[in-house]
């Protein structure tokens, strides 16, 4: 069905850029709403332990306390997913007297589904749901947190022929099915990193606009007012060239054009060109920090053998091969990473400090 679509966009207007394929393939994917869980074509870490969540309400709330407890400020999720982290976050949050009375609550999620699983899980409390960022009002302090969402944003992919890069597209193969391309001719200058610049042929490097765009709006605010962001996401420490763009289909990659709609497209976050880019604008960037040491820092094993102690036997066996999977290298400890951005002038926000 959504293949069929986008080869007639294709027939219709030509190959598209592959950032086009991205948001089209997502769109509808994210717009099922099934995606999560054992049961969805992958895990995410709020999913696998609440510790997760509970720890990034930790972090807010100290953050908040760094702002001076502003008596009303804005929290914003990007893409909370079925709302499981906004849920074990403002539940952790109970215990900073004032802070949930301050806290006004955004969920910025373009998934009607997802925006009703959000509901059903933060009953009782009354978030406001936008779009994008730019539709949540900028008249207070903001904390905003983000979850796998950078690395669902879609990117722009070029590659290197005869000493100049030309954007990768989508077309039509002559199976007649969906198949990459490069662009007849290199189109300006891409915005691309500075390893870019002497690559061999056929190299491919990456670049994500959106995260650039989102970075510029953070900044725009938190110029303004203090605001501080927290973004947990995949990718390596320093920008590097690569095809990073994956399709995962009930827990098993596949091909990336093979189930566009179907399957989840994501691709590497490149962390240190968008700490650069907050730094440039004006704000103060932190990271990135391994997830797993992040999450050391923040106290995870403490709060894991805390909630132990009270647990049935069960429980407490899942509660610690959870946080095993949150922390180890070889599972989700290295490859995902914490990337703080902050106001000028706020102190450094926890398990950030030393870096
Ligand atoms: N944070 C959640 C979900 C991660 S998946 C978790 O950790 O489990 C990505 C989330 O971002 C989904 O909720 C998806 O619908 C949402 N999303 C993806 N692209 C978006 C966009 N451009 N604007 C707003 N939400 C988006």
């Amino acid at each position: 069905m959504e293949e069929a679509l986008i080869l007639d966009l294709i027939k219709r207007d030509g190959p598209m850029p592959v950032e086009r394929f991205m948001a089209l393939a997502l769109q509808r994917y994210y717009g099922k709403g099934t995606a999560f869980g054992r049961s969805g074509d992958f895990t995410t870490a709020p999913e696998i332990s609440q510790v997760f969540g509970e720890l990034i309400g930790a972090w807010c709330c100290l953050v908040w306390d760094g702002m001076g407890r502003p008596s009303t400020f804005r929290l914003v999720e990007l893409g909370p997913g079925r709302g499981t982290l906004m849920a074990d976050l403002l539940r952790a949050a109970r215990v900073m007297p004032g802070f949930l009375q301050a806290a006004k609550l955004h969920l910025v999620e373009i998934s009607d589904s997802l925006r009703r699983q959000q509901a059903e899980r933060l009953a009782g409390i009354t978030p406001a749901w936008h779009d994008s960022l730019e539709e949540v009002p900028e008249d207070l302090p903001q904390i905003v947190v983000g979850n796998e969402f950078l690395d669902a944003l879609p990117i722009r992919q070029y590659v290197r022929q005869n000493d100049e890069w030309r954007e990768r597209l989508v077309g039509i193969g002559q199976d007649g099915g969906l198949a990459f391309m490069v662009a007849d001719k290199a189109d300006g200058a891409p915005p691309l990193p500075a390893y870019a610049e002497t690559p061999g042929d056929g190299a491919i490097a990456e670049c994500c606009p959106q995260a650039h765009e989102l970075v510029a709006e953070l900044a725009r605010r938190f110029r303004q007012r203090p605001g501080a962001a927290l973004f947990i996401d995949y990718g390596p420490m320093k920008s590097a060239a690569g095809d990073s763009l994956q399709a995962v289909k009930d827990h098993v990659f596949c091909k990336v054009l093979e189930h566009p709609g179907d399957a989840d497209l994501t691709a590497h976050v490149d962390f240190q060109a968008l700490s650069q880019s907050a730094r440039r604008r004006g704000l103060a960037a932190y990271g990135p920090v391994p997830q797993g040491i992040w999450l050391q820092r923040m106290g995870i094993l403490e709060r894991t053998a805390l909630l132990k102690a009270a647990a049935l036997p069960g429980q407490a066996e899942l509660l610690s091969s959870g946080s095993r999977r949150l922390i180890e290298p070889q599972e989700m400890g290295t490859l995902f990473k914490a990337l703080a951005m902050t106001s000028a002038g706020l102190p450094a926000p926890m398990g950030f400090e030393d870096i």
